[in-house]
């Protein structure tokens, strides 16, 4: 949204005594959160694009596609450049840390990425981003303020992290009230007190940070900080590991915030994805209904109709993706769990090493790290997280619930997820048996499906595929894709762009 449109959009709002919005970015987000093509248009939204996704030969690099792009009449920011080194990226980074004041829209940074498509496929992703591009910000705009109090959060792994409560100040156009102070070394290194004229800056996280003092208007009698020495939540003393800046609550099985905290992990999206935010864990813990993941397994209707807030569909909701959680592939499980130090990508490890809960469980501190990128650290914490008694107990009540306590034949001969959750019908004649196209499309975590319907992600057609086939998938609008097709979707060939590359059914068969 260019500055132009927000300050008329918000001054249309003023006059209709309507809320303003704070900045650029809310107005765009409030907008499109409407649904509204019509409104979209009238508010003055406008879009740049920034990657293509294409096998068109010929394109072989990034700029190209965009300017490929430009021509086909889309916007393409013109403030792009092609670096040969990384002296003229730098150059460009500095130009525009001051230059990006004069734009008509808001931006907070840059994107460096490879140019070449072939260099970019040799790259490749990590779990969370592609290694061919990479983000810089922009220095973060400072504000200061007073320093009102300090409140302390307790997390999920017993984190301390101590909260500024501050004089509410405008920065980068939304009000700030509460701020980071990361952790004690940091406040007793600024020697901040409370009282204090601080300063506060936006970097990439949702909350601000305190990042320094103004000493020249400190007010007389204040004193140094004091930091907590028990926890703020259930009163037990604090402890801090040499190695790491911050204090933890050791009360790892009573304290309140870390049982709410470990129950939310486990039901999170790419956990067990169980539906229920906060809120509901927080009811249902309060209650007494659920103090550690396994309970989730003993909730019935007649339990959850006592919330309050919460509805039969919610209800039915709830239920049924609990139900659904059993049939997570073991890795996620594994994840679940919420043992320290094992995420996403180390779950998939352990999960495809050690195959069950019962040998990871008994495995010794030299036989983990006999496991792909399992170091000593990580060891210790799984050796540790399952010697607890309670942890052996919750096990045992999740394993009565049937969860997925070892890997299914089919994750074992897993090659990649490429495919997860995707369902195809194979029809036709291929280069290779129609068995080994089926057994790909399993190793790669798909699904292979018998006949054409609308829960089908895509018809998989060789030569001499029945013409009723690609007629139904015609009509449902299941994209038929080739055996290329195929075989650059698991990446046995290679392709261009990082998305699927689909087409759409043969026109001939619309008739
Ligand atoms: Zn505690």
């Amino acid at each position: 949204m260019p500055f132009s449109s927000f300050r008329e959009l918000n001054a249309l709002r003023e006059e209709n005594g309507e809320p303003l919005f704070a900045n650029p970015r809310n107005a765009a987000a409030g907008t499109l959160k409407l649904l509204s093509a019509d409104e979209v248009e009238k508010r003055g939204l406008d879009c740049f694009l920034y990657h293509v996704v294409t096998s068109i030969p010929g394109l072989e690099t990034h700029w190209q596609a965009l300017e490929t792009a430009s021509a086909w009449g889309f916007q393409v920011s013109a403030h792009r450049k092609l670096c040969r080194d990384t002296h003229e990226v730098m150059a460009f980074l500095d130009h525009w840390e001051t230059a990006r004041t004069s734009l008509p829209v808001a931006t907070d940074g840059v994107v460096v990425k490879v140019n070449d498509f072939a260099l970019q496929r040799t790259l490749g992703m990590t779990a969370k981003s592609p290694r061919w591009a990479t983000a810089y910000k922009f220095k973060a705009e400072q504000a200061a303020t007073r320093l009102l109090s300090v409140d302390f959060q307790v997390g999920r792994t017993g984190a301390v992290t101590p909260v500024a409560n501050l004089e509410p100040v405008l920065l980068s156009g939304t009000t700030v009230k509460r701020a980071s102070l990361h952790n004690a070394d940091q406040i007793a290194l600024h020697d901040i007190r409370t009282g204090d004229t601080v300063y506060v800056e936006k970097g990439g996280e949702i909350i601000p940070k305190v990042v320094g003092v103004d000493l020249s208007s400190r007010p007389t009698g204040t004193f140094p900080f004091e930091y907590i020495t028990h926890c703020p939540e259930c009163g037990t003393l604090l402890e801090r590991d040499p190695q790491e800046a911050k204090h933890f609550c050791p009360n790892r099985w009573e304290c309140p915030p870390q049982i709410k905290g470990r129950i939310a992990h486990f039901m999170s999206r790419k956990a067990m994805n169980i539906l229920g935010g906060e809120a509901l864990v927080e009811q249902l813990f309060s209650k007494n209904l659920v103090t550690d993941p396994s309970g989730l397994y003993y909730l019935t209707p007649e339990v959850l109709s006592s919330l309050e807030n919460w509805g039969d569909k919610s209800t039915g909701n709830l239920l049924r993706s609990i139900e659904a959680s059993k049939q997570v592939p073991f890795h996620r499980f594994l994840y679940a769990l919420g043992i320290p130090f094992v995420g996403e990508t180390t779950a998939k490890y352990l999960a495809s090493h050690f195959r069950s809960v019962q040998e990871l469980s008994k495995a010794s501190a030299e036989e983990l790290t006999e496991a792909p990128e399992i170091g000593e650290k990580i060891a210790e914490s799984i050796r540790e997280y399952f010697q607890h008694p309670r942890i052996a107990l919750m096990l045992e009540k999740l394993r009565a619930s049937g969860l997925p306590f070892e890997q299914s034949a089919g994750e074992a001969n897993r090659i990649s997820d490429s495919l997860e959750g995707k369902k195809f019908v194979v029809s036709g004649q291929f280069t290779r048996s129609r068995e080994e196209i089926k057994k790909l499309i399993e190793t790669h975590g798909g699904k292979v499906l018998s006949t054409v319907s609308a829960n089908l992600d895509f018809l998989l057609a060789g030569e001499k595929t029945g013409p009723a086939k690609m007629q139904k998938a015609s009509k449902t609008g299941i994209p038929v894709i080739s055996e290329t097709d195929f075989l650059k979707m698991i990446g046995e060939m290679p392709a261009t762009g990082t998305l699927f590359e689909t087409k759409k059914p043969d026109s001939l068969f619309e008739l």
